[in-house]
């Protein structure tokens, strides 16, 4: 090799070395990647146009079984900070996640919280709940720790990240007054919410309604018959007019549950379509968490009072 293609090589390398690092030049955007849409979409409302926002679990798509894809890795290599749920809500992803946090700005939003604050089921498991979202007040405190470490990042900018948290932290609380107002109206012995996995624990108990899912609080472990004759049960004895599905969690779980019911000559019905661990389309009313949380809401309303 002659000392000129030496050279290029050299040149080459230098530049390839440089692509591969993620220090920010000044004016640059933030690559922000997180897993699911509702962290998503809390960081585009921290953020604004200042950062190229991502989230890698799509409508639909459920994070206690997702596994990442080579592209997903790509991404994580590429972003400046990453943000994820956290508590095992990730499942097999978990591990990926803190592999990644030990060489760049890898933050699980439940690190946010306090911990007197985390539920943990019933069923005698030692971890916590991590459907952390259903309590909006609870949530927002996940979404000022994600504005703290954004600004920490991109210090230039943190007033305005500061500011437009502010903005939408006044929405949630909006958000959280209305959804307690909304639920009170169901009469207390209607108030029963029955889904297919435990995902509403947080939900319950900020808005004062009993909760069942026929899984418990991840969906990795399969449910039986004795779960499904436990549930028709319940739901007899306390003449609970309806069941809701969830958007990613499949049906027929529940599906064995309402004929359940029927056989026991008790009438029952799909209450409607809960958004649990994803949110709905991009555009469509539960596009945004916001928007989630309110459709879930009128739809328990609807089908309960
Ligand atoms: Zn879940």
């Amino acid at each position: 090799m002659r000392v000129t293609n030496w050279l290029i090589v050299g040149l080459l390398t230098l530049l390839m070395a440089a692509c591969g690092t993620t220090e920010k030049q000044k004016g640059e955007k933030l690559t922000i990647i997180t897993t699911t849409g509702m962290i998503e979409d809390a960081v585009k409302n921290i953020t604004g146009e200042l950062a190229d926002v991502e989230g890698l679990m799509g409508p639909g798509v459920d994070p206690h079984l997702y596994k990442a894809t080579p592209s997903d890795l790509q991404k994580l290599r590429g972003a400046d900070i990453v943000f994820y749920n956290g508590l095992h809500l990730e499942g097999s992803m978990t591990d990926v996640l803190e592999k990644f946090a030990r060489k760049k700005a890898v933050f699980p939003l439940s690190d946010g919280l306090d911990e007197k604050k985390l539920r943990t089921p019933e069923d005698g498991s030692t971890v916590h709940d991590p459907h952390i979202w259903f309590d909006v007040e609870l949530w927002s405190q996940a979404v000022s720790y994600a504005a703290e470490k954004i600004a920490a990042q991109d210090p230039d900018n943190a007033t305005v990240y500061k500011t437009n948290a502010e903005k939408y932290l006044q929405q949630l609380h909006e958000l959280n007054n209305w959804t307690r107002t909304q639920i009170q109206s169901i009469p207390s012995q209607s108030r029963v919410l029955i889904t297919a996995h435990d995902a509403f624990g947080y939900f319950g108990s900020a808005y004062d309604i009993e909760v069942k899912g026929l899984q418990g609080i991840s969906t990795v472990a399969e449910f039986g018959l004795k779960d499904i004759s436990g549930l028709v049960n319940f739901i007899v004895s306390h003449k609970i007019k309806a069941v809701f599905v969830e958007t990613s969690v499949p049906h027929k779980s529940l599906e064995a549950v309402v004929s359940g019911c029927h056989e026991k000559q008790h009438n029952i019905s799909i209450g409607g379509t809960l958004y649990s661990d994803a949110m709905g389309a991009l555009g469509s009313e539960a596009g945004t968490y916001i928007g989630m949380v309110k459709s879930n809401v009128n739809t328990i309303v609807s089908a309960l009072k």
